[in-house]
């Protein structure tokens, strides 16, 4: 449904090791200096376009199937093999992330992902780091399939939508019916081989109420260790509404949004830190720290995240995959031109345009406005271009700004992250909150300290 995370605090990369493989000949002298284009940027690539085996009742990828009349959406082995070298001659910084989405990208079975590997192989360059990562439903998963991700590192993200009740309410088959047991019959094979595994949790009107079900049941059901929630905006038409746009009747609330946030980080800060990388509170202590956040969405530009589509199209970004928004097709313009073309880089830049409410507002080193998909609501003053979300944010960046100053100070002061869980407990009773909110320990983050306890094996984590 969205991108695929690939950075998060403390990982490491995964990745196909270090150096060319044995016998690969350097490939040619990559071409980015001289074209202009960023040093490193990311493509999400779509081998069997938008096409699914199930039929998600929030999924917008699916209408996409028309840009496409009567097309097969199977990459062929010449998209791959130009995809692969590209990607890799494109770019300068020695990290390359390789990530697979749809649709469904196992309906390409296991043969297509071992065609992709050995082109990798054979247009890696000496030095090149090469990240895996595919995005997954989980219900067409083999022994097969899993192996060949953990032997190659894979990082898979499997969507989940909560517990039985809550997953089955949007993600259903074709026929309508229920997919939680397939995608759980997934995730054990995952888990079974060992490999990486990230939970891609949407948020959406079934489940905002629900927050600590959702996340107690990834962290203590399926023992998750990384967790990334996605809000659903649906975008419908309201001729009466000022920008004749509004949310679809699934979306997350902006309140519900950021109440979801908040009940969660509230868990996590006293228990969890270190040994649950949640997505969103990784990138919003990577911005109270002072560093760009690993999510395109929490930054002042964008325009490094683009997406490929099976026939060798590529695309601003995999929210505006649309006539607009085609830069090109890769076996017709090589990709770093694309990347760098003046109309990708304005698109990128114009993520920076906020109207005043935002250019006001004091959470915007860390909000930015979020995606510009999802503006098309009215300020208070009526300027068109704030995010339907804006509410949801607003609190939440409040809301967690005490412990995401404790935690920013740790790290500047060479500790580590997880240290903020102590200090939260250790205040006496009637002392004020260390987070700083002026409210006495015992009814700020105390209980919730005493109630969760620091979580045996939490692991260390340093800031991002
Ligand atoms: S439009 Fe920009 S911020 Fe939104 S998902 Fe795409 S790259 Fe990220
Ligand atoms: S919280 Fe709202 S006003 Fe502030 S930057 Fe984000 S969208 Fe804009």
């Amino acid at each position: 449904m969205t991108r695929t995370p690939v950075a998060f605090t403390g990982r490491r990369p995964a990745g196909a090791g270090e150096g060319p493989a044995p016998g690969v000949a350097p490939g040619p002298t990559p071409p980015t200096a001289r074209r202009g284009a960023p040093a490193g940027f990311h493509v999400l690539a779509k081998p069997s376009g938008p096409i699914c085996n199930l039929d998600c009742s929030y999924c917008f990828f699916l209408e996409k199937e028309a840009l496409y009349p009567g097309d097969r959406f199977r990459m062929s082995d010449d998209v791959l093999d130009n995809y692969v070298r590209q990607l890799l001659e494109a770019h300068v910084r020695p990290e390359v992330t390789v990530a697979w989405q749809g649709g469904e990208p196992t309906l390409m079975g296991a043969g297509f992902f071992r065609r992709a590997l050995d082109a990798c192989e054979r247009h890696r360059r000496p030095g090149q780091r090469l990240a895996h990562t595919i995005q997954t439903n989980g219900t067409l998963l083999t022994d097969e399939l899993c192996e060949l991700f953990a032997a190659n590192g894979f990082l898979v993200g499997i969507s989940v939508d909560g517990p039985r009740e809550l997953h089955d309410r949007y993600r259903v088959d074709k026929r309508g019916g229920p997919t939680f047991d397939k995608v759980m019959r997934g995730y054990e094979l995952l888990r079974r081989h060992e490999v990486d595994t990230n939970i891609l949790c949407t948020v959406h009107a079934a489940n905002e109420e629900r927050p600590l079900e959702v996340y107690r049941f990834f962290r203590d059901e399926l023992g998750a260790r990384h967790i990334q929630f996605i809000p659903i905006v649906e975008p419908a038409e309201d001729p009466t509404s000022p920008t004749g746009r509004r949310a679809g009747e699934r979306s997350v609330s902006p309140a519900g949004w950021g109440r979801f946030l908040e009940a969660v980080f509230d868990e996590w800060v006293v228990c969890d830190v270190g040994a649950v990388f949640v997505s969103q509170f990784d990138a919003a202590l990577a911005s109270w720290a002072g560093v760009p956040p690993a999510l395109c969405v929490f930054n002042e530009t964008c325009g490094d995240a683009l997406a490929l589509e099976h026939n060798g199209d590529l695309y601003a970004c995999d929210h505006f995959v649309d006539p607009e928004h085609l830069l090109g097709n890769i076996l017709d313009t090589h990709m770093v031109d694309l990347v760098a073309a003046p109309a990708q880089r304005s698109f990128g830049r114009a993520k920076a345009e906020l109207p005043g409410q935002c250019r006001r507002c004091d959470v915007r080193f860390a909000c930015h406005g979020e995606c510009p998909r999802n503006r098309f609501t009215a300020t208070v003053d009526g300027e068109a271009g704030l995010n339907y979300l804006c509410a949801g944010y607003l609190s939440f960046f409040h809301h967690v700004d005490g412990p995401m100053r404790i935690m920013a100070g740790l790290l500047r002061d060479g500790r580590f992250a997880d240290e903020v869980m102590g200090v939260l407990a250790g205040a006496g009773r009637n002392d004020p909150c260390p987070c700083g909110s002026g409210r006495k320990a015992k009814h700020c983050h105390q209980p919730l300290a005493a109630r969760s306890g620091p979580r045996a094996g939490g692991g260390r984590a340093p800031g991002p």
